[in-house]
């Protein structure tokens, strides 16, 4: 007699190799992001600040469905990253794209009328400055320093990076990217993540993955997995008093940090960058735990002169 083991579909996926390890970015990542704000922002305490980040948002779907120009390294290097797990896109190693300029003057038109008065007029000044200063200011973020970054137009000029770096991604086939070493760092452009998601749906439902604060790809590190510093024992998992546990903060005892867990099967809706700002009180209480936040949102960093 034998016995057969049943396998579930996720073990089959898993024995075929077919979990999909690098989701690149869908052509509507910042229309999805920006319904989800909206839908956020209605009686939520920051409802304000969550509609300036969908209209921004919207803006940033417009710029990517425009014809954008990309520049992909050239096949040898993508070839030679692959060989040595480098990330392609890796802002170090690229130039500029083409036309980023043009986009970021483009959002601040877009949201400036949903700033308040010193709002808007502090980033119509900054974008009126040369070429030349908005590519140092973009310098400052991929460094990630806040000195000398300008307040006002700071979540802007991210915001146009990440619709070309977006375009970028989306340009390349997951065959063409390693797995890095370290998997706090994104696969394609070597940025760090801003929350996790748990996916529904298709090959990745269930499964847990890191999304990129540069190029909206994402890629999977399993469960239960601290991503700062690999480590798996006493992982444990904090959520604001009373709600839905859509979003829960993973958090490890060893490297003191947290990373946020976004639960699509608790809301298909909700998005890793969205449902990240709309919980920031999470933060102050894990900050006040003393865990350091491992993710970065880009909508959310405040320039200091
Ligand atoms: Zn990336
Ligand atoms: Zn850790």
């Amino acid at each position: 007699m034998t016995t057969t083991t049943l396998l579930q579909p996720g073990q089959i996926e898993a024995a075929a190799g077919s979990i999909p390890e690098l989701r690149l970015p869908p052509a509507d990542v910042f229309l999805a992001r920006a319904r989800r704000l909206e839908q956020l922002a209605e009686g939520h305490a920051m409802g304000d600040y969550l509609r300036f980040v969908a209209r921004l948002a919207r803006a940033q779907q417009e710029s990517l469905d425009a014809s954008l120009a990309a520049q992909l390294p050239t096949p040898e290097t993508l070839a030679q990253c692959r060989e040595y797990a480098m990330p392609p896109l890796a802002p170090a190693g690229l130039a500029r794209p083409e036309g980023w300029h043009k986009t970021a003057r483009d959002l601040a038109r877009k949201v400036r009328s949903s700033l308040p008065q010193a709002g808007q007029a502090a980033l119509q000044l900054a974008l009126e400055n040369p070429d030349a200063w908005l590519d140092e200011q973009a310098g400052r973020l991929f460094e990630g320093g806040t000195q000398h970054l300008d307040a006002a137009a700071a979540p802007v000029i991210g915001a146009a990076l990440q619709v070309h770096w977006t375009h970028l991604a989306r340009q390349l086939d997951p065959t063409q990217v390693a797995r890095p070493e370290h998997p706090n760092l994104c696969p394609v452009c070597g940025s760090h993540p801003v929350s996790s998601v748990v996916r529904i749906g298709g090959p990745e439902s269930g499964l847990r993955y890191l999304h990129c604060a540069l190029c909206s790809s994402e890629w999977h590190v399993v469960r239960a997995k601290c991503s700062n510093c690999d480590n798996t024992r006493d992982i444990a998992y904090y959520h604001l008093e009373g709600d839905d546990k859509v979003v829960q903060a993973e958090s490890c005892p060893e490297c003191k940090t947290y990373l946020k867990v976004v639960y699509q099967d608790r809301n298909p809706m909700a998005d890793p960058v969205a449902d990240d700002l709309a919980t920031l009180t999470l933060d102050l209480l894990m900050d006040e735990a003393g865990y350091a936040r491992s993710g970065i949102n880009w909508y959310l960093i405040q320039g200091h002169p």
